[in-house]
């Protein structure tokens, strides 16, 4: 029976690499029902909204979505429709491996480390007051009577909530990862010198939990020098569990480790509704030229094999990917200038999807 899978193009690069990844999902033979539905900024003007009701229906049916990155308005315009859907489904974990892949044009190699990153909370909650707002006057009234130094008038404040059930979750998914998937190490990032209740609670919580698993060795480590352990010592990292804002900057990084955003896939699962995604952006610097490298699309795809149950065809996949970026000869300019230092001789989005 064929799989039904909701697949939104996206924005800016979103339509080609996600076209490239459909041809290589359909040419391993594996049987899936795609329904095509759009959402973004495109979509505003006939439905009022960048994520209509019916792109909601038809994720609640199939459970199972892949989508293409989606363009979110800089300071003014509406919300991001990406932060949107994972609090919708409540997908509160967000899962992104990094692995090297010979030809991938890293300064590293073997690189294997996996970001799970807080997904529903922290910054991302959305609860924002301009300055001026009469909730920041109050808020300011509020920590002046709490005995507390307060901010300046023109301030304009973004709440960060970190709950226990919400870093108790996430830590959960990380150990139980690492169990389902052979690991050995979780490290918990955080910056609970400075914050010391929103980050300080994750960190006690992450401590909680860890003693539930003793066969995984469990440290912690504060955010900034993540950063520069994952540069200088990245065989040192196994999987890390991070509240969502430092997830998703740690991502970019650990992205740079393994060839770029280019090659960087991920999954956003909930309860029971999974929605598939590159770590990337809609790149709208080189959107409609067939430049964009589909892989960490592709790569996204295999993740959402796995999750259907279709890892013999997901293995298939990452092994043509894997193939075709080691002979080198059909790889997209970003790999290419990775491994080079010019574009010469590289291929577009399409002709390496039809390479792999
Ligand atoms: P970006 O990830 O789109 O691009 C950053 C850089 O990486 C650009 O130079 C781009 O050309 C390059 N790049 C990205 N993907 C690539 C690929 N597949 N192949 C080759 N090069 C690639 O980040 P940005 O420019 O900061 O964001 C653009 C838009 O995307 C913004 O509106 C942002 O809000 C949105 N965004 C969406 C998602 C999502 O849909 N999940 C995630 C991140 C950013």
């Amino acid at each position: 029976m064929a799989h039904d899978v909701v697949l939104i193009p996206g924005d800016g690069i979103g339509p080609e690499i996600t076209s490239a990844m459909r041809r290589v999902v359909d040419a391993s033979g594996v049987d899936i029902a795609w329904n095509v539905v759009d959402a973004g900024a495109g979509v505003m003007d006939e439905f009022g909204t960048p994520l209509p009701e019916h792109v909601l229906d038809a994720i609640r049916s199939t459970k199972v979505a892949i989508k293409g990155p989606i363009t979110t308005p800089v300071g003014t315009g509406f919300r991001s429709v990406n932060v949107a859907l994972r609090r919708e489904f409540d997908l509160y974990s967000c899962v992104r491996p990094c692995l090297s892949m010979p030809g991938d044009g890293s300064r590293y190699t073997d690189i294997d480390l996996v970001i799970v990153r807080e997904n529903t909370e922290d910054l991302y909650a959305g609860i924002e007051f301009d300055e001026g707002a009469p909730e920041v006057a109050e808020l300011s009234q509020l920590i002046e009577a709490s005995g507390q130094k307060t901010f300046k008038p023109d301030s304009a404040i973004s709440v960060k909530p970190i709950s226990v059930s919400g870093s108790r979750r996430i830590v959960e998914y990380a150990f139980e990862y690492a169990r389902r998937c052979g690991r050995h190490k979780v490290t918990a990032v955080h910056k609970a010198n400075i914050m010391k209740a929103s980050d300080g609670l994750f960190l006690r919580v992450a401590r909680e939990v860890a003693e539930r698993y003793p066969d995984i060795e469990f440290n912690d480590k504060i955010v900034d020098a993540t950063c520069m352990g994952l540069v200088q010592d990245p065989y040192a990292f196994d999987v890390l569990v991070l509240p969502n804002l430092y997830g998703d900057i740690v991502s970019d990084l650990a992205a740079g480790l393994v060839g770029g955003l280019g090659m960087a896939p991920g999954a956003n699962i909930g309860r029971d509704i999974a929605i598939f995604e590159a770590t990337h952006g809609s790149a709208p610097d080189i959107a409609g030229k067939d430049i964009a490298n589909p892989t960490a699309e592709i790569l996204s795809a295999c993740m959402m094999l796995d999750h259907l149950g279709e890892g013999v065809a997901a293995t298939r996949i990452r092994e043509a990917v894997k193939k075709t970026l080691a002979a080198g000869e059909s790889v997209t300019g970003d790999v290419r200038r990775a491994q080079t230092g010019s574009t010469e001789g590289c291929v577009g989005t399409q002709a390496f999807a039809d390479a792999v």
